[in-house]
């Protein structure tokens, strides 16, 4: 057991099991002043050292090890927390920053301690996300119990591939489950099941997917389309617009989106990934198209000096706070405030083209 965090496991009462222990941060532990590992589920086993321990706060949610790392699983001063279902999914898509693993029910016990913690409306946005959420609907159904009696104003979002909502009775059961302010993000691939399924490698994936979003959209959930920017997407950009806008008139938003490079995305780099200026021009092309065509549209995680200046005002700053940072190049840029920077997680893996906006 580490020396340093010995008062601080005392707070466990007895011995740290190996799994570690969660506990709410209560003002005790701000006293100790030494360095912890932090971090969100999403890297539960790449732990992004943040540094003293003072950066906790009231409130948050940590999990305690017997090595003295303590790993935070929810910030509460963060609009960017979730609950990690399962590693287990049933795609295997190319640029995947969470690559699918095997099943740990762990996760989900941790996930239900998470709430039981977290004080009654204390929760004003919260994402749930995995792997596919969707294959254990069952779990979704509690998270969405207590949500509803503990956090029933809080905006929800489920990340999902939408294969799972293909099954009409499954669907209806998380539609009439869900709480007030749920809103279903599912990623689609491509207009066609070709382009699709090269990209996500699940046979008939691209069909499920879509039958998933119609048994939403008649179940009259809140939807949005996420469509991720690879090396294989991207010269479809202005055809997947108007596939959007033809196909899928009900969706509340759609976001298209650059690539954070961990997980399978850095293993498939040279076929995932595609420089943002190489498409930035399309890219304008599709959003202003979709805008003008009256739908919601956005653009995550690609920096402003990358984007021409026609869709700035579709990028939003979507990098998830405990992963967001900027470089070195940034000092003095005029548009640090609105720009969304980059992702720690994808480390060296830079765009190119970043110039800071000067006067
Ligand atoms: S220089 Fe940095 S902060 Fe400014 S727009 Fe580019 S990436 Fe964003």
């Amino acid at each position: 057991m580490s020396k340093k965090f010995k008062s601080l496991l005392s707070l466990a009462d007895s011995g740290v099991p190996e799994e570690g222990i969660i506990r709410k941060v209560s003002r005790g532990i701000f006293s100790h002043g030494d360095d912890v590992v932090a971090c969100s589920p999403f890297t539960l086993r790449k732990c992004l050292k943040i540094g003293n321990i003072s950066e906790l706060h009231d409130g948050d949610i940590v999990k305690i090890y017997p090595d003295g790392n303590i790993v935070r699983l929810w910030d509460i001063q963060s609009f960017h927390n979730c609950l990690f279902v399962t590693s287990v999914c049933n795609f295997r898509c190319v640029m995947c920053p969470q690559p699918p693993h095997g099943e740990i029910e762990k996760h989900h016990q941790d996930n239900l301690r998470i709430l039981d913690l977290l004080e009654p409306d204390s929760v004003e946005v919260l994402a749930i996300t995995g792997g596919e959420p969707a294959l254990f609907p069952d779990r979704l159904v509690e998270y969405f119990d207590i949500i509803n009696k503990k956090f029933p104003a809080a905006k929800l979002d489920v990340l999902t591939n939408g294969s799972s909502f293909s099954d009409f009775e499954l669907a209806k059961k998380l539609a009439l489950a869900a709480p007030l302010n749920i809103c279903f993000c599912v990623s689609v691939h491509g207009d066609t099941p070709g382009l699709a399924e090269s990209v996500m490698h699940a046979p008939r994936g691209w069909d499920r997917a879509m039958l998933g979003l119609n048994n939403l959209a008649k179940l009259q959930q809140k939807i949005e389309i996420r469509y991720v920017l690879t090396q294989k997407s991207v010269p479809y950009l202005k055809d997947i617009a108007l596939f959007f806008y033809r196909n899928f008139p009900y969706v509340s938003h759609i976001a298209l989106m650059g690539q954070e490079i961990i997980g399978l995305a850095e293993e498939n780099y040279s076929d995932a990934w595609v420089e943002p200026t190489a498409y930035a021009n399309d890219l304008a092309e599709a959003v202003t198209f979709l805008s003008a065509m009256g739908m919601n549209v956005s653009i995550y995680n690609i920096p402003l000096c990358i984007l021409p200046e026609n869709c700035h005002s579709f990028a939003v700053r979507s990098i998830s706070d405990w992963k967001q940072n900027y470089r070195a190049e940034c000092a003095g840029c005029e548009k640090i405030n609105e720009c969304c920077g980059f992702f720690t997680t994808s480390r060296n893996f830079i765009p190119k083209g970043i110039k800071p906006f000067r006067s």
